[in-house]
Order: structure tokens, then sequence, then C-alpha cells
């Protein structure tokens, strides 16, 4: 595969003054390889965090300057293929993560790719479902490390972030800058020992400017849901945050009453966590398509 870029042009912040180092056109085809989430640094069980570069981790493949997009515009990301390469590795980190009061020792283990499978310890086969951990675009202005997620996107750690589905994000600084990485073969939703099944990958997209008033970011869909992404310094922020987005998109995008939206919500909606192990938390509010078309409405292509 001809690779627009390759994994070695990386950027570890989003930000205004990153410059890019790409330019395409919206609706073209871009193909670009990904780092895993350590830079590569960690290729045997030996290789352990002592030794590791953490400048260097969260690399995020760009920043690409996709024209005609300015400030303020909803940029639509569709995910034409999310593809892990492997390896994967994963480690314990005393005292990171969600469980990190338990873990005393520091362990890298690598995970074989078999097919569509990883294999974790020889043991456990796991089917994959390659998603893209960091993905967004610079903010309008400041420097977002790529470890944190948020409005613009960064590192959100989201399941639902693969082949087939498409992300909206808001634009920030004109031509956008956007980047990606962190690819994980596999994750559980929350995340909860700090890591996925971190892999270099490979990754084809495109992305247009969409015309759609009043609509919130992050926002992801795919064939059967749409969801709001929201990040916070608590779960309780975090929640708050997706649940009145989703909210905000049912009544002023998809035209239902506010007792509608909030029963629906209710009913079939989803609360799912992404990750509770970066510097800020990241939930999402899943709502299902077919009780979008009971109300007549249909994401516009
Ligand atoms: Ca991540
Ligand atoms: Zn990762």
């Amino acid at each position: 595969m001809a690779f627009e870029l390759t994994r070695d042009k990386a950027f570890f912040a989003f930000s205004p003054d990153v410059p890019p180092v790409l330019r395409v056109t919206q609706g073209e085809d871009v193909v670009l390889q990904t780092h895993d989430c350590f830079s590569g640094q960690l290729k045997t069980s030996h290789d352990t965090l002592e030794e590791l570069d953490w400048s260097i981790t969260n690399p995020a493949t760009g920043p690409i300057f996709i024209e005609g997009t300015k400030p303020g515009d909803v940029l639509r990301v569709d995910l034409l293929e999310v593809k892990a390469t492997g390896p994967s590795v994963m480690v314990t980190i005393p005292g990171a993560g969600a469980l990190g009061d338990l873990i005393t020792e520091q362990e890298t283990t690598i995970l074989e790719h078999k097919g569509d499978s990883v294999v974790y310890k020889g043991k456990v086969t796991v089917k994959q479902n390659p998603m893209l951990g960091v993905i967004g675009v610079a903010p309008a202005e400041g420097e977002i490390p790529n470890s944190t997620p948020g409005m613009h996107g960064g590192n959100m750690d989201c399941t639902l972030v693969t082949t087939g589905s498409s992300l909206y994000l808001t634009v920030g600084v004109e031509g956008a800058l956007f980047g990606c990485g962190d690819m994980h073969a596999v994750m559980g939703d929350g995340e909860v020992v700090i890591c996925g099944a971190e892999t270099p990958g490979e990754v084809r997209f495109n992305a247009q400017v969409v015309d759609i008033a009043d609509m919130p970011t992050p926002f992801i869909e795919n064939d059967e849901i749409v969801a709001v992404v929201a990040s916070a310094g608590t779960i309780d922020e975090a929640y708050k945050l997706a649940v009145d987005q989703m909210h905000g998109f049912l009544t002023a995008v998809a035209g239902m009453t506010v007792n509608d939206a909030a029963m629906l919500m209710s009913l079939v909606g989803s609360l799912k966590f992404c990750q509770v192990v970066d510097p800020l938390l990241t939930v999402r509010f899943e709502f299902p398509k077919s009780v979008l078309a009971e109300y007549g409405f249909e994401m516009p292509r």
C-alpha cells in the first residue's frame, strides 16, 4: 500500500502551532500508518517502562491540513478502514489506571496477532475490533497533549472509532490540522488497566465539511447508532455533558420535543464508559438510528 504519511510523521500535541505535514482536499482518500502509543519502543516482554522515553508516547500521525476548512466548520471524518498490523503490547503500571492501587509489578506483555484475533499469553483469543484511541483536530488556541481528550477529540479511547464509522469534529483553525494514532487492536470499554492491545496500524479515511446546524461534537455515527462523546475531570461531569449534548442533538437537530427526547433517551439510549484512566475521563451516549427514522430524521450525507 502506498502511504501518504508514514508513522514517523508524528506529533504529540494538538495545536495551531504544529505545522502540517500533508495537505489534502475534502473527500480525498488518505492512507496513513500509525505507531502504537509507545512509538514502538516496547518490542518484547523484557522492554520495561524504566527505559521508556515518555516524551514520544501517544504519537498521532499528521497534522493534515484539509483544504477549505475554517474555524467553526463541522468536519465529518469517514473511517474507511482501521487496520491493526500488530503485534500488540499491553502493560501494567503500579499506581496508574483504575487498578493502580492493586498493581505492584510493572509488566510488559506482547500479544500475537493471528488472523482477525489477538492472542493473550497463548491462552485467550480475542477477536479484533481495531479502533483509534487518539483522533482529533487542533483547538483554536493553546496546546492539548495527545494524552488528553476534549472537545477537539484527542485521547477519547472510544471503541466506536473503528472501520465504517464517521466522526464529527468542530474545526478550530484553518485547515483543521487533523491527526490520529494510538490504535488498539481491541479494547474493553473503560480501558481500566490504562491500555488496550496497543498496536501499530494503517488507516484509510476521508474528511469533509458538513452543513449541520447545532451539531454537538465530538459525535460518532455508524450503521446502527449515533453517539456523543464527552470528556471531563469527573465521570459525574462527563455524563451530564453527554446526556445534555445528546438531548440537544435530538431536539435541535433531529426535531424531537424536549420530553420525547428525554423519555426515548431513557428508553432506548445507552450511557457508556469510553475510558476512566486518562487526564480527563470520557463517556458516550448512544442512540439508535432506527428511532431517529421513526421521527423522519436521517443524518445528511
Ligand atoms: Ca489512548
Ligand atoms: Zn492506546
